[in-house]
């Protein structure tokens, strides 16, 4: 049947997910740097300081809830988490809030419970790693969670709408839903500069430093059919969160983009 199609599809779609991440997952950190000519991790700095996590105790009243409880989603090797929890640390001498990792890929977490190590978290009680689909936070209480993020994850996704009902229902209200993912490059002379890099360059290196040319091929053409800044835009109200000003910033001309949404 149409429907028996479709869950075979899905199954299957998932299941290679799991092992492009499993076959990336040690080379992972030198891949970004080399695909992205090092951008990577100067959008990531700015998505974490632009949501400015933590509680500062100088500004905050004696009556709200030390820190924050924040969701990082398909958080893989802990890029964010760890810059969320020096900001928090550090910016707003923050000692309490804490970050969940999820990550559906076993692997992935692997790598990162391993660079933890080289952090101050590794063994506090503010960073912890759950094994988790994005679609189905079963174990993570409804109304719970301070701020939700997900970079360079929810392309991923088989239902990106089932997930980011997800994430609505575990968010607090007030909580904050934040994207950092690929998107659409804004200027067409840009865009095609960027698409003969991303569809010859990538698989290529993917070939000669991972020896996965097939991995990184699914990477490129999973940018490029993940939907543009309105359509993502648009799917975030749809689940019920108030989107402020245009609902996204892109950075480096659209190659990425942020989107926010707040739980009334
Ligand atoms: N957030 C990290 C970063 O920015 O470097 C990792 C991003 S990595 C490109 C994508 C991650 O999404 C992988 O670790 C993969 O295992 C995870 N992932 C894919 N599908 C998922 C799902 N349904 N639920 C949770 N994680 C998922």
């Amino acid at each position: 049947t149409h429907f028996g199609f479709e869950t075979v599809a899905e199954a299957l779609k998932e299941q290679k997910v799991r092992g492009v991440f499993s076959s990336v997952a040690s080379s992972y950190d030198t891949m970004n740097d080399l695909m992205s000519l090092g951008i990577h991790r100067l959008w990531k700095d700015h998505f974490v300081r632009n949501l400015n996590p933590g509680r500062n105790p100088l500004t905050s009243g004696p009556s709200e809830q030390k820190g924050w409880n924040i969701l990082d989603i398909a958080g893989g090797t802990g890029d964010i988490a760890f810059r969320m929890l020096d900001h928090a640390s550090t910016i707003n001498h923050d000692a309490h809030t804490k970050v969940t990792v999820a990550d559906i890929n076993p692997e992935m977490l692997a790598e990162g419970r391993k660079r933890a190590l080289e952090t101050p978290y590794a063994r506090s009680s503010r960073l912890n790693f759950i094994e988790a689909n994005a679609e189905k936070l079963d174990m993570i209480p409804d109304s719970s969670i301070d701020l939700y993020t997900v970079a360079f994850g929810i392309r991923n996704f088989t239902h990106k709408e089932a997930a980011i009902r997800e994430a609505y229902r575990v968010l607090k209200p007030g909580g904050v839903f934040a994207v950092l993912e690929f998107s659409k490059v804004n200027n067409g002379l840009f865009d095609a500069v960027y698409k003969r890099w991303s569809f010859s360059a990538i698989p290529l290196i993917g070939q000669l430093v991972a020896g996965d040319r097939d991995s990184y091929q699914y990477l490129v053409e999973s940018i490029e059919r993940f939907p543009s800044q309105t359509e993502f835009r648009d799917m975030i109200k749809d689940a019920g969160f108030l989107v402020p000003g245009q609902g996204w910033e892109d950075l480096t001309g659209g190659i990425a983009a942020i989107h926010k949404g707040v739980k009334p």
